[in-house]
């Protein structure tokens, strides 16, 4: 029973794990972009499991293939060959550009950005390296680190070797105030810059030039981490060159640029596979998980060959990265995608979707910006447009509530926890 699960949740779970909504929502079934909570109700799911569940919960062809699979093998880890690791492996590194075609599997997008940091660090023999903030890179120790989103942030020392720097959002600049010309905090918003066209795109780069060369130590930059658009950060987006110019940058001072695509991968915004393709880069070192698995444990780093075989000179190993159960999904979840053509649909709903909630700003005040691509979009809710203070969180709880009421599940996120996050499965 519901009351059942909260003692247990009160008395043996993790304290630290929060629940959504007031009274938390317990889900029991899921089909396709539907959720079922225990008392049979059916709520439409735009949220996907945080941005996971990306081909529908329950797809019958990931079951099928699963089923098949259950009964042949289950593991043997990865000192043994097994086919299902290397049909993977062939599959997913086609999706890439370049040079782009070693992978190592792994289970958790932390972990992924984990092991990115040490091939980085391997690679380059550096080892500083540098995330924006309100980015979110993963909870393992030394992810935390990479994740500058204060909310996430413990009361012991971080990682060493590890700087949060400013973050070049479109809506509210480079400190996270209301607007992109000021800093830190200002109340009013006066400009109209969008990522097409932001006025201080280069005085951000200014800025990121100046933390290369005088932040880190000289000659010491390892990597540069970026999320092709912010996720928790609450779709966050950068001025159109942005990344392309940091990544010029982090190539002049010796580091390697590190994709993370553990939201923006495998389609979901549309236009592009992969999220960095948005921005005209091919970056060193590319993690992901997340849509990858579809809910499943899976999660990968890719790379160009002489950097995956600079961890070569030691075994790098874990026991269930690759697992033949995992790869099984993996593949699916592939198939699915192009079957499908849920690309395509992401780049016709997310655009159509968009447009719509544009039509809505501009009738009512309390929508502040409306952004993302694909089906990957944001809404941030603020007490007055013209002003860009975030909504007060109680009337931000009243919406979500009401949301919930109706039948509806979405995302909030963003620095003062005032954005919609709308990610919902791709089909
Ligand atoms: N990177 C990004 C962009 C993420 O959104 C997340 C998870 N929210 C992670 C990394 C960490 O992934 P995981 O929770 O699978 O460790």
């Amino acid at each position: 029973s519901f009351e059942t699960m909260s003692e247990i949740r009160k008395t043996r779970l993790n304290p630290a794990l929060t629940t959504y909504y007031g009274s938390p929502l317990a889900f029991h079934q899921g089909h396709m972009q539907w959720l079922f909570d225990i008392n049979g109700r059916r709520y439409l799911d735009m949220f996907g499991g945080i941005c996971t569940v990306s081909v529908g919960h329950s797809h019958p062809k990931i079951t099928e293939a699963l089923h098949k699979q259950i009964q042949k093998l289950t593991h043997v880890s990865n000192v043994y060959f097994h086919p299902k690791i290397h049909e993977y492996a062939v599959r997913l590194t086609e999706k890439f550009p370049g040079n782009l075609k070693v992978v190592y599997f792994v289970n958790s997008g932390s972990e992924a950005n984990d092991l990115a940091v040490l091939m980085a660090r391997s690679y380059t023999k550096n080892f500083d390296i540098v995330t924006l903030k309100n980015a979110y890179h993963g909870m393992t120790y030394q992810t935390m680190g990479l994740t500058s989103n204060t909310g996430y942030k413990y009361k012991v020392p971080q990682a060493p070797g590890i700087h949060n720097i400013m973050n070049p959002d479109v809506y509210r600049g480079l400190w996270g105030g209301t607007h992109c010309r000021d800093s830190p905090i200002q109340t009013s918003r006066s400009c109209s810059c969008s990522v097409e066209n932001c006025e201080a795109k280069d005085k951000y780069l200014e800025q990121l030039r100046d933390i290369f060369k005088y932040n880190v130590r000289p000659g010491g930059l390892a990597a540069f981490f970026a999320e092709s658009i912010q996720g928790v950060g609450g779709t966050v987006q950068f001025p159109k060159g942005y990344i392309k110019g940091a990544y010029k940058l982090v190539k002049e001072h010796g580091g390697l640029f590190i994709s993370d695509e553990v939201q923006t991968g495998f389609g979901r915004t549309g236009e592009h596979f992969w999220g960095f393709e948005m921005h005209g880069i091919e970056p060193d070192i590319v993690t992901m998980a997340k849509s990858m698995g579809n809910g499943f444990p899976l999660a990968a780093v890719v790379t160009r060959p002489e950097i995956a075989q600079a961890l070569a000179s030691s075994m790098h190993f874990n026991t269930f990265g690759g697992n033949p159960l995992a790869c099984t999904v993996g593949i699916t979840v592939l198939d699915i995608i192009e079957e499908e053509q849920l690309q395509k649909n992401c780049l016709e709903i997310g655009t159509y979707f968009l447009k719509e909630m544009e039509k809505l700003k501009a009738k009512h005040s309390i929508i502040g910006d409306v952004r993302g691509k694909g089906l990957m979009l944001g809404v941030e809710l603020v007490e007055d447009d013209k002003n860009a203070s975030p909504l007060d969180s109680k009337r931000f709880m009243k919406m979500w509530e009401k949301t919930r009421d109706m039948g509806l599940i979405i995302g909030k996120g963003g620095l003062f926890g005032n954005v919609i996050r709308i990610k919902p499965p791709i089909v």
